[in-house]
């Protein structure tokens, strides 16, 4: 596999096209937004100067990366040599099947296309096309040039040849892949969004303030990051998509988003991006503050 095209250019997709960039891979990088490509070549850049800082690449290495990105709003165009397509666009199910389905028609017979949705199925992705063998889930973690772990996700229809070269590829880019089947959440949401899910309702039943829960999780769990603060990083928005994946996909109670989650979307608090959460956010300041909403 040579070259590499990557759908979406937001926080995900510049992180994976910078990957395979620095590992040498010739990569296309497809938004319908040419801001959106304009911002994802700059946070490269910045990311590569910072490597380059720390001595981790060469300024020749982060020349040399650069040189491997092309970018593109027109989908055919991106698609033309592509060996493997790396879906990372808006986590909706409709943005997603239409994308599988141009994909299906662009694409060459021999090409793999995966997504790195955080959620939906990926036997309902690959139902969009007319090579299910060869669809797959790529789940990386944000930030991705940091991350080691790929979560590979094989749909009911994955060959083992799909999967066998979706690992071989993760680990030529020094990440450490890990196979898991499609259900609801994959492994890695099906596990942290109810923990996450369970410490808000912690806080909506009063067991414990905000920092309280973090804290006790953080020093007692050794994570890296509490449970209140990692729901503001990943948005909680994407938090109550999930847990209604969830829920409606296993149909059990216990997956029931927490109506103090549903309420923070709905008023428009989603964390880290919208400036309030379960902390409140102000441009420059690393200082971790609760949102007021939690200290009266
Ligand atoms: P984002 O909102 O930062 O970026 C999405 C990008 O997709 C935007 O630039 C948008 O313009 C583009 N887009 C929308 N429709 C498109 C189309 N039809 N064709 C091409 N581009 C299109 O989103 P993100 O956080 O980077 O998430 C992308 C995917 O990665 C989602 O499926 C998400 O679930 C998954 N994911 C996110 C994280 C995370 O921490 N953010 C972690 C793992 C997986």
């Amino acid at each position: 596999m040579e070259n590499i095209t990557v759908i979406g250019s937001g926080t995900m997709g510049n992180g994976i096209a910078h990957v395979f960039a620095q590992h040498n891979y010739k990569v296309s990088l497809v938004d319908i937004s040419q801001e959106a490509l304009d911002k994802a070549i700059a946070t490269i850049t910045q990311n590569l100067d910072r490597m380059v800082a720390k001595e981790i690449i060469t300024k020749a290495e982060k020349e040399q990366t650069l040189q491997n990105l092309q970018t593109y709003t027109d989908l055919s165009k991106g698609v033309t040599h592509a060996d493997l397509v790396i879906e990372a666009a808006t986590e909706n199910p409709e943005i997603k099947f239409k994308i599988f389905r141009d994909l299906d028609t662009l694409c060459k017979p021999h090409t793999i296309l995966a997504s790195n949705t955080s959620s939906i199925s990926i036997t309902r992705i690959a139902a969009q096309t007319k090579r299910t063998d060869k669809v797959i889930g790529m789940h990386f973690m944000n930030p991705v040039p940091v991350m080691k772990l790929v979560e590979v996700i094989r749909g009911y229809a994955t060959s083992d040849a799909t999967t066998q070269a979706i690992m071989h590829l993760s680990e030529k880019l020094h990440k450490i892949p890990t196979e898991v089947n499609d259900y609801p959440g994959f492994v890695s949401n099906r596990i942290l969004m109810p923990m996450i899910n369970e410490a808000i309702i912690a806080l909506q039943e009063g067991v414990a303030g905000v920092k309280e829960i973090d804290t006790v999780m953080k020093l007692g769990m050794a994570h890296p990051m509490g449970p209140l603060q990692l729901a503001d990083f990943i948005g909680l928005d994407v938090c109550l998509f999930i847990m209604r994946v969830l829920h409606d996909g296993l149909g059990k109670d216990k997956y029931a988003p927490s109506p103090l989650l549903i309420n923070m979307v709905t008023a428009g608090h989603l964390g880290v991006k919208s400036g309030s959460g379960f902390y409140q956010y102000t441009k420059g300041s690393k200082e971790l503050v609760v949102s007021p909403f939690f200290t009266k």
